[in-house]
């Protein structure tokens, strides 16, 4: 999102380029540029490098946030990736499981005799008819995630499959979330394609196999996602840039429309260009000339705008053959876990030599549940209790815990979000040498491939504007 302005003459010192955060996004960005010449210098306001997408080391090992697979379509993002992690990445094939609420674990992708010997040949059949009753009539209008998905899977399957998990997700009925949910929601939810390939019966057509490409294998990095960004960063300072950690970017320093610099814990520094993957709202609060359409719209957002947060809860446990699937999506309402991942399954570059398993478990809140506040020893005590209930653990130990806290990490699309978002992006564009990226830079909940794309997009204008 910026200005296109009439681009400079070529510089005969290199631009300077400010990168505020250092996730997929900015880095992106601040990778492409610094290749292309530019002197980037990106701020970083926590310790980390990553983002969202960071890898952490832990007893030894490797881990994610979660479980992390990179796809992308797009031949230069794929190229890109490549060109990062050079030989130091593996195809690993995905084990998703869905663990529902009479204890069965569907497999993934989903093969009809298993979930037919699972769900019973009953509710299959219902599940069947029910889709079929659904095509011939169809919703008047679909408004709603919950309306989109009894529009594409019949009521019934979106009882048995969506309903619970998403639920967890949001924090809030199905039907209190905007139906263009379902852009990002279908793409990251392994079900949607695979059961709507079991209800078509059409496995084999060639769709499905490009989608089962995507979704099955993917490239992953031998020490974990962050390993790209981390490569990334190197590449910025070896080209002469900089990456500065606790660099939070309090204010940006505006003339006339033009953005001139920013004011970091660090300080002040002039920039020739900024691109910002901070979240959007402070952002345009920042920005001068604000009409009263655009004050009203920073008001709403607090309400409007909203966000789910994330409680990771890390368990060491003392096996190795827990269970098989690479990640487990918690349908059941037996236990307030939403996913655990299960890193011992992705590759062996995460462990290395260790004899343990690191198990992540995620619980969805918002800041203001009691949930959010719970000490580490109580919320380890709750994941590891939780899994015990379902018959995760087995008979292994568990020893050490570790807890990370993601607040606003996951943008929530209220209906009707847009007439509160559309006016706040209209006046960052009209700044200019201003762009704003990323999951929080344009309230998106998208996954790292949309983030890259933003920062190329980003990347390619500041060059257009600066002519280099
Ligand atoms: C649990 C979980 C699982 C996920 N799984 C997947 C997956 O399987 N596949 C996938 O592709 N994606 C996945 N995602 C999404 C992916 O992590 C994000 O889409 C991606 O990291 C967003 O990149 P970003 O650069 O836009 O934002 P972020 O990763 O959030 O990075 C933004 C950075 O900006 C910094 N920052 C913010 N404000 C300021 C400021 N004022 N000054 C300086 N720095 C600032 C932040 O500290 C942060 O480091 C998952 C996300 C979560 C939470």
């Amino acid at each position: 999102m910026s200005l296109s302005s009439s681009p400079a003459p070529r510089p005969s010192q290199p631009p300077r380029i400010a990168v505020v955060g250092a996730g997929p996004a900015g880095l992106t960005a601040g990778y492409v540029l610094a290749k292309a010449g530019a002197r980037v210098e990106v701020h970083e306001g926590s310790r980390f490098i990553g983002g969202l997408s960071r890898t952490l080391d832990l007893w030894n090992q490797r881990v994610d946030l979660g479980p992390h697979r990179f796809h992308t379509q797009d031949a230069r993002i794929d190229a890109l990736w490549k060109g990062v992690v050079g030989e130091d990445w593996a195809s690993v094939a995905a084990h998703p499981g869905v663990f529902r609420n009479d204890g069965q674990v569907l497999r993934y992708p989903l093969q009809v005799l298993d979930v037919v010997r699972k769900v019973g040949i009953t509710e299959s059949v219902r599940c069947v008819l029910d889709f079929g009753r659904q095509q011939l009539r169809p919703l008047p209008e679909v408004r709603t995630f919950e309306d989109w998905l009894v529009q594409h899977f019949g009521r019934r399957v979106y009882e048995q499959f969506f309903r619970d998990y998403n639920e967890k997700f949001f924090g809030r009925p199905c039907a209190q979330v905007d139906a263009s949910v379902s852009g990002a929601a279908s793409k990251d939810a392994s079900l949607i394609d695979t059961v709507i390939n079991a209800l078509r019966m059409r496995v084999a057509n060639a769709r499905a196999s490009a989608v089962k490409q995507v979704t099955e294998q993917f490239p992953y990095p031998q020490r974990g996602t962050g390993e790209v960004y981390e490569r990334m960063a190197q590449a910025i300072r070896a080209s002469g840039g900089e990456v500065l950690l606790d660099s939070r970017v309090e204010a940006l320093q505006v003339e006339g429309r033009r953005v001139t610099g920013l004011r970091s814990a660090q300080g002040p520094r002039d920039y020739d260009y900024v691109i910002s993957s901070a979240p959007l709202v402070p952002l345009v609060a920042q920005l001068p000339s604000q009409s009263p359409e655009v004050q009203r719209a920073l008001s709403d957002a607090r309400d409007v705008l909203t966000f789910r947060s994330a409680l990771l809860v890390y368990l060491e446990v003392h096996g190795t053959d827990l269970f098989p699937e690479s990640w487990l999506e918690m349908h059941t309402r037996a236990v307030r876990a939403c996913r655990v991942t299960n890193f011992r399954n992705w590759v062996p570059g995460l462990h290395g030599a260790e004899r343990s398993t690191i198990l992540c478990v995620e619980y969805w809140c918002a800041q203001d549940e009691a949930i959010w506040s719970e000490t580490d020893e109580h919320l380890a005590r709750l994941a590891r209790t939780e899994l015990e209930s379902v018959g995760l653990l087995g008979k292994a130990p568990v020893g050490r815990f570790h807890v990370v806290r993601l607040p606003r990490c996951y943008p929530v699309y209220q209906p009707g979000y847009q007439r509160v978002l559309q006016p706040l992006q209209e006046h960052l564009s009209s700044f200019e040498r201003l762009s704003s990226i990323g999951r929080g830079g344009r309230f998106s909940y998208n996954s790292q491939d949309a983030n890259w794309r933003m920062g190329l997009e980003a990347a390619d204008e500041a060059r257009a504007v600066l002519g280099f």
